[in-house]
């Protein structure tokens, strides 16, 4: 193997998704990004994966929007499946492993 052409996130990056511990989310298939765009990212298969995805995706929205991201982004909040209109959404998957936990007798 020569150089690894794959762009690691930069230090400042990784800094911004280290203060946001609330956008990852862990389901029984894998690691979700929870986005405010119609699609979170995930699953990844491992957290430092889905760091380096939040990282990426920082990048291309910083771009594209000056909005400050996070404004109406706060904690815990029980997500309905019901009435998600995302296409891939991390809380849904995470709504999906509970239920699937507690029929299971967990
Ligand atoms: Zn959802």
């Amino acid at each position: 193997m020569h150089h690894d052409s794959q762009t690691l996130a930069e230090p400042q990056q990784l800094e911004k998704v280290a203060a946001l511990p609330n956008r990852f989310v862990e389901t029984s298939v894998g690691w979700y990004v929870l986005t405010r765009e119609r699609a979170d990212l995930g699953p990844y298969t491992s957290l430092s994966e889905a760091k380096r995805a939040l990282s990426r995706h920082l990048k291309q929205h910083e771009r594209v929007a000056n909005r400050s991201p996070y404004a109406s982004f706060s904690g815990f909040y029980l997500h309905d499946p019901q009435t998600c209109h995302k296409i891939n959404c991390g809380r849904c998957a995470e709504a999906d492993a509970m239920a699937q936990k507690m029929n299971s007798g967990w």
